[in-house]
C-alpha cells in the first residue's frame, strides 16, 4: 500500500496553479498525532510505500527524520519542491528509493508558473543530491503542463537534466488558467502533436534497446500490452491513502477539505468507503487503460461536465497516439530488445498518476 504522509499543510512556494499552502483548518502546519499512532497504524500493512509530502515536506524535517527512525517501509519517497534539501541530512536523502522534484520544464516555463529563481534553485538540488550525496535514488521531474509547455522540448529537457524519469499532470479543471473550449484548442495544436514526437523517441529509444522513463508512456503501455487498470493508476481510496496532518486517512492528499475524501483516522485506520467513478468511465472503451484517470475530478468537477469531457477527449487521444505504437513494442519485447518488465509499470511504487 502506498502511504502519503503530510508533514505540514504549508508551502513555502505559491505556484500559480496550486496556490500554495493548505488552509491551516483542513491541513495543520504540524502534525498533530502521536508517531506511536502511526507506527501501529502502518504495522498492519506488510509492505508499506511511504512518501513525503506537503505542503512542502521539508518546511518539517524532524518529522521526516523521526518517522524513518521508528518505522520500518518497503519504500521511502518524497515530492517536494527541492529548495530547502538542505534541511534533510544526507544519510536521510541516500535512503530514500524515489525522489519527485517539481519542476515543468525549461527555465522559462518553470519560473513562469512557479516563482522566478525556481528553475536555477531546482538544478541546484538536483546536481547536490546526485554529486554530493550521491543519492542512489530514482530521481523523477514532476510537471505540470499548462499553456506554456511545449511537452516534446520540455520532456527532453529535463531528461537532458539528467532526471532519470519525467512525469507530469495538466493544469485542467483546478484552474483558471483556461477554460475546457481553450484547453482542448491547445492540446490539439500543441499538446497532442508534441505527444506523438515524443512517442517517436521513444520507440527509437525501445529499438535500442533501452525504454526512456516517461512516466504516462511506462503506464500506459503497461496497461495496453501487460496489465490493465481496474481503478485510478495512482489508486486513491484503495492502494494509496494519505495521512493529514490532523490526522485523518484522506483517499487523495490533496482532498483536505473534501468530505467524500476522509476514509477513516490514524487510530482506527481504514474503513469502507464507497468510492465511485462517473458512469462515463464504465461505458468508456478505454477504461482498462486510463481507470477513470484521477478520483478528485469525479467527485469535484469544476470545470463542469463540458470540462470532464473536455480531459477525456484529451485523455482518449493520448491512448489513441500511444496505441498506434504498441505493436512495435510488443514485437521488441518477443525479439528479447526489450524485456516485459521495463513496461509492467506500477505507479503506487512512484506515487505517480499516470493520465495526465
Ligand atoms: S477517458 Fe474519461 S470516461 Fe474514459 S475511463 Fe477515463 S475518465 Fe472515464
Ligand atoms: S490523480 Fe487525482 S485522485 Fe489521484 S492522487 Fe492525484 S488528485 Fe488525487
Amino acid at each position: 500500500m502506498l502511504w502519503f504522509l503530510l508533514t505540514t499543510g504549508r508551502c513555502n512556494l505559491k505556484c500559480k496553479y496550486c496556490g500554495g499552502s493548505f488552509d491551516p483548518r483542513h491541513s495543520p502546519w504540524s502534525v498533530q498525532y502521536g508517531l506511536e499512532e502511526l507506527k501501529a497504524l502502518l504495522a498492519k500493512d506488510e509492505e508499506p510505500v511511504v512518501f513525503f509530502y506537503g505542503g512542502e515536506p521539508l518546511l518539517n524535517p524532524g518529522y521526516i527524520t523521526a518517522v524513518m527512525d521508528s518505522i520500518k517501509a518497503k519504500r521511502w519517497g518524497i515530492q517536494t519542491n527541492g529548495l530547502l534539501a538542505k534541511r534533510l541530512p544526507p544519510e536521510y536523502w541516500r535512503r530514500f528509493d524515489v525522489v519527485l522534484l517539481s519542476i515543468d520544464g525549461v527555465e522559462e516555463v518553470t519560473d513562469e508558473y512557479r516563482g522566478k529563481g525556481v528553475y536555477r534553485a531546482v538544478l541546484r538540488t538536483l546536481k547536490w543530491l546526485k554529486e554530493e550525496v550521491k543519492c542512489g535514488c530514482q530521481l523523477v521531474a514532476r510537471m505540470t503542463v499548462g499553456r506554456k509547455s511545449d511537452i516534446y522540448r520540455d520532456v527532453m529537457h529535463l531528461f537532458s537534466l539528467g532526471f532519470d524519469k519525467v512525469h507530469w499532470q495538466l493544469n485542467a479543471v483546478w484552474t483558471d488558467e483556461w477554460g475546457p473550449a481553450e484547453f482542448l484548442k491547445w492540446a490539439r495544436a500543441s499538446y497532442l502533436p508534441g505527444l506523438a514526437r515524443l512517442r517517436d523517441w521513444f520507440l527509437a529509444e525501445a529499438r535500442k534497446g533501452r525504454v526512456p522513463g516517461i512516466v504516462p508512456f511506462l503506464g500506459i503501455y503497461r496497461a495496453l500490452l501487460i496489465r490493465p487498470f481496474d481503478w485510478v493508476p495512482c489508486g486513491a481510496g484503495k492502494r494509496a491513502f494519505a495521512v493529514n496532518t490532523d490526522g485523518r486517512i484522506l483517499a487523495c492528499p490533496i482532498a483536505v477539505s473534501e468530505k467524500w475524501a476522509t476514509v477513516g483516522d490514524v487510530k482506527s485506520g481504514t474503513i469502507k468507503v464507497g468510492l465511485k467513478l462517473d458512469d462515463r468511465c464504465s461505458r468508456c472503451e478505454y477504461r482498462h487503460v486510463c481507470g477513470g484517470r484521477c478520483l478528485y475530478t469525479h467527485y469535484e468537477k469544476y470545470w463542469g461536465e463540458e470540462g470532464f469531457d473536455a480531459v477525456c477527449e484529451v485523455t482518449k487521444e493520448t491512448i489513441r497516439v500511444l496505441e498506434e505504437g504498441a505493436p512495435a513494442l510488443r514485437e521488441l519485447i518477443e525479439k528479447g530488445i526489450i524485456r516485459r518488465e521495463d513496461l509492467d509499470y506500477e505507479p503506487t511504487l512512484d506515487s505517480t498518476e499516470v493520465i495526465p
